[in-house]
Parts: C-alpha cells; sequence; structure tokens
C-alpha cells in the first residue's frame, strides 16, 4: 500500500505566481507547502517588466524595499520602426504614471523578482517550500486533494493552488485544451552593460516593431545588465516539428531591420529559443479545494508584458478572498477569486493576441493607419493603457 503524506494548503509551482500565492496564504493564517519540479527554485536569465498594477501587489506583500535594490525605473516607453528607426510614439514612465497610478513601472531581471519572492517565503516560518516535486497526477475529491509525484510520493492536500505554468498537470482536470501559436519564436537574455553600452538606452523601455517581429529593450540589475528578446514568426512553422524558428531565420529576419536593431541582434545568444503560446479563455478553473492561478489558469502572449502581472494580481485577489472567508468555506473563496480574475484575465490574453496582430501587422496600409495614430498621441497620455494598469482603482482592494 502507497504511504500518503498529509500536508495543508498547497500551491504546486514555484514561479513567481506560485510564490506570491504562498505569501497570501500564509498572510491569511494558513500553513502552506509549495512544491516545484525543479532541483532548485529559480528564474530564467531574462528581464521582465513589472507595470503599476504588479507593483501595487508587491507593494501589499511588503516587498517594494526589496524590489528597489535591484530595479530599473525606466523614464518612457518607446515604439520604434524596425525597419526605418522612426520614432512612433512614446508612453511617459517618470512621475506621470506613478501620479496616475499610484506606482511607478519598474523593469528587472527576472531572477532578481524571483529571489525577492523567494526570500520573502524563507522568511516565512508558515511556509515550507519543497523542491524535486514533479507532480504528475492530481485528483480532487471532497474533502482532499491527491498529488502523486514522479518520484512516487503521494500527498493528500487539505486543498491546492496549481501555479504550475502553462503546460500545467492541474489545469488538465478542467480542460485538455493544447497551445495555441501563430509560429512565432523569442530569442532573449540579459548582457553584461560593458559589452553593450555603446549601443544601449540606459533610460528607456525600446519595442521596435515591424512586420512579423518585434526587439524589446532596457537596462535591468541597477543598469549592470542590458536586457534584449527579439522576436519573429517562423514561416517554417508545423505543428508537431521542432525545426523552426532557428537562428538563421532569426538573422534572416532581422536583416532587413535599420542598422541599430541588426547591430542588436548580434548580441543575442543563440543557444535557446522560446517557441510562443498562448490558449483560449476557460470558463472554469475551479473546484472544490482546488482552484488555478497564473499562466495554468490564463496563459498568454507576453506582447503586453503583462503574464507575471497578471499572476501577481491573481495572488493579491486570492488572499483578499481566503482573508474573507477563513477556514470556514475555502471553495467559496476559491469561487469568489474566480469570478473576480477570470473576465479580467481573459480580457488581457484576449487583447495581448490584438496587440500583436497590431506590432506584427504586415499589410501596408493597416501600417499606415497605426503609425499615424501612434503619431497623434500625447507621451502623458494613458487613455489606451488605462485599462490595464488602473484595474486597482477599479477594485475593492485598497493599498497602503
Ligand atoms: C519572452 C517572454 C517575455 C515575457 N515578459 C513578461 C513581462 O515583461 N512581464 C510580465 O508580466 N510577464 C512576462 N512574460 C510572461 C511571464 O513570464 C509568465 O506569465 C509568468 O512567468 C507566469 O508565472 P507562473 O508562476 O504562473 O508560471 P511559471 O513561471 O511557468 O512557473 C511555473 C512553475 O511551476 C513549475 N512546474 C511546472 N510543472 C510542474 C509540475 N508538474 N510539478 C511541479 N512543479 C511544476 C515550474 O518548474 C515553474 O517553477 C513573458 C513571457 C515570455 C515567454
Amino acid at each position: 500500500m502507497i504511504e500518503t503524506t498529509k500536508i495543508p494548503f498547497t500551491v504546486i509551482g514555484g514561479g513567481i505566481g506560485g510564490l506570491a500565492a504562498a505569501l497570501g496564504a500564509a498572510e491569511s493564517g494558513r500553513q502552506v507547502y509549495v512544491l516545484e519540479q525543479a532541483p532548485e527554485f529559480g528564474e530564467i536569465g531574462a528581464g521582465i517588466q513589472l507595470g503599476p498594477n504588479a507593483m501595487a501587489v508587491l507593494d501589499r506583500f511588503g516587498l517594494l524595499g526589496e524590489i528597489d535594490k535591484y530595479a530599473v525605473y525606466p523614464k518612457r516607453l518607446v515604439l520604434k520602426d524596425a525597419l526605418t528607426g522612426e520614432e512612433l510614439t512614446d508612453l511617459d514612465l517618470g512621475d506621470s504614471i506613478k501620479e496616475q497610478y499610484g506606482y511607478t513601472y519598474t523593469v528587472m531581471h527576472r531572477s532578481d523578482l524571483h529571489k525577492v519572492l523567494l526570500e520573502a517565503c524563507e522568511k516565512n516560518p508558515s511556509i515550507t517550500l519543497l523542491t524535486n516535486q514533479q507532480v504528475s497526477k492530481v485528483e480532487n475529491h471532497d474533502d482532499f486533494v491527491t498529488i502523486e509525484c514522479t518520484s512516487g510520493e503521494v500527498y493528500e492536500a487539505e486543498s491546492l493552488v496549481g501555479a504550475d505554468g502553462i503546460w500545467s498537470k492541474t489545469r488538465e482536470l478542467f480542460s485538455q485544451d493544447e497551445g495555441v501559436t501563430e509560429g512565432y519564436v523569442a530569442y532573449r537574455g540579459a548582457i553584461p552593460m560593458h559589452e553593450i553600452s555603446e549601443h544601449a538606452d540606459f533610460d528607456d523601455v525600446i519595442m521596435w516593431i515591424a512586420p512579423n517581429l518585434h526587439l524589446v529593450q532596457y537596462p535591468v540589475r541597477r543598469k549592470e545588465l542590458y536586457n534584449q528578446v527579439a522576436v519573429f514568426k517562423s514561416f517554417n512553422y508545423k505543428k508537431g516539428k521542432s525545426d523552426w524558428g532557428t537562428p538563421e531565420e532569426l538573422d534572416e529576419h532581422f536583416g532587413k531591420c535599420c542598422p541599430k536593431v541588426q547591430k542588436a541582434v548580434t548580441f543575442m545568444s543563440r543557444e535557446r529559443r522560446w517557441e510562443m503560446y498562448d490558449k483560449e479563455p476557460i470558463n472554469n478553473w475551479t473546484e472544490n479545494r482546488l482552484t488555478l492561478l497564473g499562466d495554468s489558469a490564463h496563459p498568454m502572449y507576453q506582447y503586453l508584458a503583462q503574464g507575471a502581472c497578471q499572476a501577481l494580481e491573481d495572488a493579491s485577489y486570492l488572499t483578499d478572498k481566503l482573508n474573507e472567508y477563513g477556514d470556514e468555506d475555502i471553495n467559496k473563496a476559491f469561487n469568489a477569486y474566480q469570478e473576480e480574475r477570470m473576465p479580467r484575465t481573459a480580457q488581457v490574453q484576449k487583447r495581448a493576441r490584438v496587440w500583436g496582430d497590431i506590432i506584427h501587422a504586415d499589410d501596408p496600409v493597416a501600417r499606415l493607419m497605426r503609425d499615424s495614430y501612434f503619431k497623434t498621441r500625447q507621451s502623458t497620455s494613458f487613455e489606451d493603457v488605462e485599462w490595464m494598469y488602473g484595474y486597482f482603482k477599479k477594485s475593492s482592494l485598497s493599498y497602503s
């Protein structure tokens, strides 16, 4: 007979979403276990953008002081034409965004953000962090959740949050949906600033756009590193095949860009590429004592830089509902969380796709109309981003 270990409130996945959820559940007075498949908790070596909506959550968890040790606060978000080099529009990320939303726009190295969250979890006596726990099966019962790991370990959790990313095992309880791709692929990484400083912009987040491609650049880790993400549509994409989005295609796509962009791409590491997938929104991710959070609930394209921000919003809202319902009815707390978060995250998933279509537009008329609109915008006009960054203004959540 297989021995089962009883554990309390459990989170599967120790990414940004999972660790934030663990902090929130601990805040609500629970003992929490985090099960992570990797031998060590960590993140990949690239940057992350955090809108004011994410900074509000990090503030709520008391982490802004730690974040400040690594963060860069850019002055502007600039959109440029990658073919001509022309600046198309910008958004003021200085004082005006803080006045508007109460928090600054922040860019940082992913491993720095993850470290801040991990250290907060490690310091919290209510949180137990376990590595080498690759979950292979999750079974939902009325009063508990069974979790099987590939190591043979079996847990009986009092309740469960599946924060195990886009290829989530937990999501399989709700949907067998496959990832959706348009054949886009990303190359990314952070380069030591002294190697690239001649070609870097120290103050701004820059997004270069052109048909079927874009390049994002910004400094991270107190401006010691320069993050670059080069994304393009592979015309060799075929379902089930892996030989698409190659470094040769990267060079071919970016070879048609202006010299500054061409030069930037020479610094990209070609060792690893990320295939871009999202999924359709689903209409339920909660049952009994189990719910989903972050990419496992609502995987989205990264074009609006909101995936991790949404995972943080999830964690904040879940915390409020766990506080509100206490131990009496976890299912009510999970359902109330889902009711708020499902429409919000579905909207971001859908708009990320639309923004991808806008920045990658190939049609000359569509590009002309887009660029004329961009050129009429004021840099301190927040109308286009209000729905995204202004979430907490409308919600019942309040922050100190
Ligand atoms: C190129 C690119 C750029 C991006 N830029 C931004 C940005 O600027 N801003 C932003 O907000 N978002 C951005 N995103 C999106 C963001 O990275 C994700 O939305 C975010 O990391 C999701 O966090 P998560 O914790 O839900 O999932 P993940 O980060 O995927 O974490 C899941 C965790 O679960 C673990 N796990 C998985 N399966 C199992 C299992 N079976 N058992 C146990 N553990 C398991 C994994 O090892 C991992 O630690 C970007 C994404 C990409 C691809």
